[in-house]
């Protein structure tokens, strides 16, 4: 006997992605089905188990809108078949998001239901466009209205003199086509034409936009501006409250596009530490990882008790990869109990130190030369090098030329990862992209690689050291900006400095 599933109205949030309540959240991680439609923040699909059903019910190309019957009976056919639902909604289920009709169809149809409520665009793309809805002296309530009717609802179902005296501060949804009329009502109904307005397009996204004006002139303005929905807007004196609390819109990097090359397993630290400051960020992973099979080495070594004096790794990747392969050969890090380990990278030592291994050397920079120069040990009787194939070469050498024996262990290929490459060059044809990092000599080549022929003109294109750049230089994309330091924190900063943040 199948049980019948439980439907959850989640709240999405306005489109930030940090606006999903923990409880929105935990209930989209363990959905049988998710139905969303177009305002969700599609990334939110990323949370959902990979088995779980994914259902779009909003507006598509080539495709029609779904009616709210249609939207009705997909929920309860789910439902019914056994499965949790959450029904993701943008901003909150029971603000304009037809919330309600759905949990009486569930009840219709003896289907348990929950609602999880969300950050409403209402009042979050007020708050991020510095302009908060209620204000001590300023504005003690406000209102949040549709300013879409219904067309086919005769005229005088809305009530524009109670309208326009609900609330101190009045907010639209839904109402951009209808901002004649809404501006021409409300001064015709007593708000005096000054009456400071807001429009907030995109509210809490990378690329809100605010157009702020009065009763009298804000059609003009928007009309001016080509801004379209979705857009919120809001009017009341707390508007002006903007030219003071604007803090979202005047992010060093708001408004601005960076494309982040990485590979497609590294943790994108990089495009938080850029979204942080307000860039909208194009993820492009270029380079894939491809494990080598190093499991009859590895056990040898592990069976041998780990006959080296060093062990030396020079990336994150070759430390997962490595232990990895020690875990197969059914043994841990107490192997390496005899060895002293190196960190090429402050990302790597950090790598070792989350398996509670502290690193005894890390060279001050990536150079070859530099790690040779600073190695404690130069009577060291053998080093182990786990690492990239393509990386085997430099530090090897380095050291044989002391006299040090090294043995490389290639743990993995860094291979051309084809994935976005399309939707990446139509941004860059549409020349959206403002400026493109690489942290790697191999990301520069996988992206000339992929990309070869687009024009970047005016692109900033920033380096995180100097290899990279030397290799940029060499593929004809001149860095326009290098690190000074040569971390994730320094390339940030750099792009900054470069994009006049
Ligand atoms: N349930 C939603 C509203 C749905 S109606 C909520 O609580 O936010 C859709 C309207 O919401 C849009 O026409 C627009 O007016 C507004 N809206 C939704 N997301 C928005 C955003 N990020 N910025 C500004 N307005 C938004």
């Amino acid at each position: 006997m199948s049980t019948i599933g439980t439907v959850y109205l989640v709240g999405a949030g306005p489109g930030d992605p940090g606006l999903l309540t923990v409880r929105g959240k935990a209930i989209l991680e363990r959905a049988d089905a998710v139905v969303y439609d177009r305002l969700a923040n599609p990334a939110f699909l990323d949370l959902a188990r990979p088995d779980a059903e994914r259902v779009f019910v909003g507006k598509g190309p080539g495709r029609h809108v779904a009616t709210q019957e249609e939207i009705n009976a997909c929920i309860v056919e789910l439902a019914l078949a056994g499965k949790s639902v959450c029904r993701l909604k943008g901003g909150d289920p029971f603000v304009f998001g037809r919330g309600g009709e759905e949990a009486l169809e569930c009840l219709a149809h003896g289907i348990a239901f929950e609602v999880v409520p969300g950050v409403t665009s209402a009042i979050a793309a007020a708050a991020y466009a510095g302009i908060p809805v209620t204000h001590r002296a300023v504005a003690t309530s406000f209102a949040v209205i549709t300013g879409h009717e219904d067309p086919d609802k005769p005229e005088t179902q809305v009530d524009w003199t109670r309208l326009s005296a609900a609330a101190d501060t009045l907010v639209f949804l839904m109402g951009i086509g209808n901002l004649e009329t809404i501006t021409a009502q409300l001064i015709g109904h007593g708000r005096a034409p000054d009456t400071p307005v807001a429009v907030v397009r995109r509210g809490t996204w990378p690329e809100q936009q605010t157009v702020v004006g009065t009763l009298a002139d804000i059609c003009a303005k928007v009309a001016e501006s080509g801004l379209k929905p979705p857009a919120a807007t809001i009017v009341g004196e707390v508007v002006r409250l903007r030219e003071q609390l604007s803090w979202f819109e005047t992010r060093p990097l708001h408004g601005r596009t960076v494309v982040v090359t990485r590979s497609r397993t590294q943790a994108s630290e990089l495009g938080e530490a850029l979204a942080e400051l307000g860039a909208e960020v194009v993820e492009f992973p270029v380079i894939a990882i491809r494990a080598r099979d190093v499991a009859v080495r590895v056990r040898e070594l592990v069976e041998a008790r780990m006959p080296v004096d060093w062990l030396v790794f020079t990336s994150t990747n070759a430390v997962e990869l490595f232990f990895a392969a020690v875990g197969e050969a059914g043994a841990d890090a107490r192997v390496l109990g005899g060895c002293r380990l190196g960190a090429v990278g402050s990302a790597t030592a950090a790598a070792l130190a989350e398996r509670g291994l502290r690193a005894d050397f890390v060279p001050s920079s990536f150079s070859a030369a530099d790690f040779v120069r600073e190695f404690p040990d130069s009577q060291a009787g053998k080093v182990l090098l786990p690492c990239a194939s393509a990386a085997a070469e430099t530090i090897p050498q380095a050291l044989g030329e002391h006299g040090v024996a090294v043995e490389v262990l290639p743990l993995y290929d860094t291979v051309l990862d084809q994935g976005d490459v399309a939707a990446v060059r139509e941004r860059f044809a549409a020349g959206e992209i403002d400026a493109v990092t690489f942290t790697s000599s191999s990301t520069v080549e996988n992206f000339h690689e992929l990309l070869p022929d687009i024009s970047l003109e005016g692109v900033c294109l920033a380096a995180i050291g100097p290899r990279t750049a030397e290799t940029m230089a060499r593929l004809g994309l001149p860095a326009t900006v290098t690190a000074e330091e040569s971390t994730i924190a320094g390339l940030a900063k750099a792009v900054c400095a470069a994009l006049g943040g």
